[in-house]
């Protein structure tokens, strides 16, 4: 079997670049946090589903399609949730027409659903598995481990107690806590405020179960009726598809504290292992006006609006353009959205070659080497606009560009063009070569880059019979 390429990603654990050593070749197994589905997603959302999709493009490339398992949960349990369950139903609710579980239900479906037409506009590929939270609250019966059992164990091994109508995680217990975030007990003790959570050992103590009242959504638990903590959930549902320990974790930096901390705490405590994941990835904020986007600022634009709407920059943007925009940022800088690096995307597609088979052809070295390197994709971005130009010129050179395009995730589809356009090109194509014969040359360069400007491209040459001037033309994206 050929050696394979060495892979290095920066690993916010060791704080370093490491090549890659999966503890499985034949099953590299990869963690994603997803998103919770109360609400539209934001266009800082997508960056963490971008990236993290390039990564397991790149998986797939060196270990075999076969070889990557990447899960990406759907929290589909928090509280956000349930507020707005009441908020969006609340009148049906009262008249009893609708439960509030089945109010719940309404919301996240509704929002998964979008999520996925979101990302899939995006060209993200669908992740191995997609569990969502409350599927694994309770024991499943399927060998599967669960939130409940998870708890139950913690408790055991003298890593949780119950307190205040809640379990809590015990973090004195943990000898090693705040590894991740490399923040000490006495940092987070000296920084907690006092009075707050009396009935907690240590302050830096969190939830992993709590008390439901009978209006609240719950389950059946040895503690009662009750419901998860939200780090909870990915230790269950990383353990349940991809075992104990596992090979990379991935999320924004946001999640480094306390989320991913917490996860780690849970899972080895749990379990009784030395690590969770090997290598811990985490991409930068996408920021407007220097601050992150978030919903709880209020400066956000939701992937919906961009795509579909004339809210952001007063015009529409199709999806392959807002991904070209955030791969022009290395994932672990920040980027600051704006329209200027969205045109400046678009301006770049408009210049790739469509029409290619990726399939028979291989990805060029000049694109790969940047993304082994801790997933540089904008060398790659600069690396694939010099081979669509070859492309361009050399028809040979198309399916290397598509198949490097395609590990991207940025392959220009062929667009489909109707007949009323096809007419209107035909006729600006007669009104140019009549420009042209009158030697109004601005004129006739003016309907050519009109055209080119919608991704329409004419092509002059001698028609070989008659020697006449013809014009053809070609849609370039
Ligand atoms: P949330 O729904 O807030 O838990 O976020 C889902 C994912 O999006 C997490 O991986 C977050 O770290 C990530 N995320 C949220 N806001 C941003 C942002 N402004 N820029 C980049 N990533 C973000
Ligand atoms: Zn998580």
């Amino acid at each position: 079997m050929a050696e394979k390429p060495v892979l290095t990603l920066y690993n916010t654990l060791t704080r370093s670049k490491e090549p890659f050593a999966p503890i499985d070749p034949d099953n590299v197994r990869m963690y994603v946090c997803g998103p919770t589905v109360y609400d539209f997603a934001h266009i800082g959302n997508a960056r963490p589903v971008i990236v993290f999709d390039v990564l397991f493009r790149l998986l797939r490339h060196v270990y075999g399609e076969d070889h990557v398992t990447y899960a990406r949960n759907i929290t589909d349990v928090d509280d956000k949730i349930n507020a707005r369950a009441l908020r969006d139903f609340g009148k049906e609710i009262e008249d009893g027409r609708l439960s509030l579980n089945e109010a719940i239900r309404r919301v996240t479906e509704k929002t998964a659903n979008q999520f996925h037409a979101d990302i899939a506009a995006l060209g993200a590929m669908q992740p191995t598995h997609e569990p969502r939270a409350t599927e694994f609250v309770q024991p499943r019966g399927d060998g599967k481990v669960d939130m409940i059992t998870l708890i139950e164990r913690l408790i055991e091994r003298g890593h949780a107690y119950q307190a205040g109508g809640e379990v809590l995680f015990d973090t004195q217990s943990m000898a090693d806590y705040g590894q991740l975030s490399k923040r000490n007990l006495d940092e987070q003790q000296a920084g907690a405020r006092v009075a707050v959570d009396a009935h907690k050992r240590n302050p830096g103590d969190f939830v992993l179960w709590k008390l439901s009242s009978p209006e609240e959504p719950g389950w059946e638990s040895p503690w009662g009726r009750g419901r998860p903590g939200w780090h909870i959930e990915c230790s269950a549902m990383s353990a349940a598809y991809l075992g104990e320990t596992f090979d990379i974790h991935g999320g924004g930096l946001d999640l480094i504290f306390p989320h991913h901390e917490n996860e780690i705490a849970q899972s080895r405590c749990a379990h009784g292992t030395p690590v969770m994941s090997n290598v811990w990835m985490h991409n930068g904020f996408l920021q407007v006006e220097g601050r992150k986007m978030s919903k709880s600022e209020g400066n956000f634009f939701t992937i919906s609006e961009l795509l579909h709407e004339e809210k952001f920059g007063g015009r529409k943007w199709p999806g392959e353009v807002l991904r070209l925009a955030m791969l022009m940022t290395h994932y672990r800088e920040p980027i600051d959205f704006s329209v200027k690096r969205l045109e400046e995307a678009e301006r770049l597609l408009a210049k790739w070659p469509a029409g290619g088979n990726p399939a028979e052809g291989r990805v060029d070295e000049s694109v790969r080497a940047p993304l082994l390197d801790d997933l540089n994709t904008v060398a790659a971005v600069q690396a694939l606009h010099a081979l669509a130009q070859c492309a361009n010129a050399d028809p040979l050179m198309l399916p290397v560009f598509a198949a490097s395009a395609e590990l991207l995730g940025v392959l220009p589809k062929k667009a489909e063009v109707s007949k009323a356009l096809e007419d209107s090109i035909e006729t600006l194509i007669q009104l140019r070569l009549e420009m042209l014969k009158a030697k109004n040359f601005a004129e006739a360069d003016k309907i050519r880059d009109d055209l080119a400007e919608k991704g329409i491209q004419l092509k002059d040459g001698k028609d070989p019979g008659t020697g006449e001037r013809v014009t053809t033309w070609e849609v370039r994206r």
